[in-house]
């Protein structure tokens, strides 16, 4: 996960409550990804190094275990960097270009004022990600297949050309992308300012539900509704029990429950899950976590050293 800004509900849905799930069954790698920040980042001020601590607190305050996962750094273990660099002198250009993100980035005016190697070449960077630590699955959504396929390519490309096994092919563990609309019905994302944070007040949660887009044929509570096309029903869906879900539907489509009044609800509901987050992480001290990314960092540093060592000595 990149550590550019503050997590949201998206995060907490969408990722994270599947890294919780998996921590229980595997060993779980979970790294910041700081160099990947700069693949499109590398012109804005961000402190990343800040940034990364607060994101591993997230982490943890959602349920991310040191004890049962593998969490650190990436510009910690240099040689992501240093796979990254032997990658990318056998990867052809033309395999870069036919990936869908990239070629979407040519079509958008900002990236094309960049268009910086960095951002062709950060699947490479994925790759050597992946493949440091003999990964044997990546939990990926359906749009990242492109990337997981082009690692597979790049590790049978290095098999063939150093006529030598040394990296496991990785294999893809296919998550539902469980997508939570922003509060104006656009995807959640801190650059739309329409996500709701997970260290987010109980009075801040109320102040964003209250602005959330809702049916707008909707003007008076005995207007029956369609919650199909409302954020906030799609935020009962995900944070709200399941009875109360089917009350809040019914309720809707007959126009006997007022949108204030289920939006009150859903603000509850969602504190309920957010005040647990939002207060394990202000008990977490920086100097905990310091350690954690630490004793993290040398257990990926160790296993990373190793490959790369064999690496070396099949090239050199
Ligand atoms: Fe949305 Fe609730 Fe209003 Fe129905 S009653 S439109 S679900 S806010």
């Amino acid at each position: 996960m990149r550590p550019t800004g503050k997590l949201h509900l998206g995060h907490l849905l969408g990722v994270l409550e599947n890294w919780k799930r998996l921590q229980k069954e595997y060993e779980c790698f979970y790294f910041v990804a700081d160099w990947h920040a700069l693949t499109t980042k590398f012109d804005e001020k961000i402190d990343l190094k800040k940034n990364s601590v607060e994101l591993i607190k997230d982490w943890i305050a959602c349920g991310i275990d040191p004890q049962k996962s593998n969490l650190y750094i990436q510009s910690e273990i240099k040689e992501h960097a240093e796979l990254y660099l032997i990658l990318n002198m056998i990867t052809p250009v033309s395999w870069l270009e036919r990936n869908p993100t990239y070629k979407d980035a040519l079509l958008q005016e900002e990236y094309k004022k960049k268009n910086n190697a960095g951002f062709l070449t950060y699947p490479v960077l994925q790759t050597a990600d992946i493949i440091l630590y003999d990964a044997s699955f990546v939990p990926i959504g359906e749009d990242q297949r492109p990337h997981l396929e082009l690692a597979r390519e790049i590790v049978r490309h290095f098999h063939y050309l150093y006529k030598t096994e040394i990296f496991i092919e990785p294999k893809e563990l296919l998550t539902q992308n469980a997508r939570l609309p922003g509060l104006d019905g656009r995807k959640m994302s801190k650059s739309y300012r329409n996500a709701i944070y997970l260290d987010e007040s109980s009075e801040n949660i109320w102040n964003k539900i209250r602005m959330a887009k809702t049916d707008p044929a909707r003007i008076k509570k005995t207007d029956p509704g369609n919650p199909d096309i409302c954020v906030v029903f799609e935020y009962h869906k995900a944070f709200s029990p399941e009875e109360e879900v089917k009350e809040i539907e019914k309720a809707c489509k007959n126009g006997t429950i007022g949108c204030v009044e289920c939006k009150k609800r859903c603000a509850v509901n969602i504190d309920k899950i957010i005040s647990p987050i939002r207060e394990k992480k202000a008990s977490l001290k920086d100097s905990d976590i310091l350690d954690i990314i630490n004793e993290g960092n040398e257990k990926a540093k160790k296993i990373a050293a190793d490959k790369m060592q064999k690496v070396n000595k099949i090239i050199f």
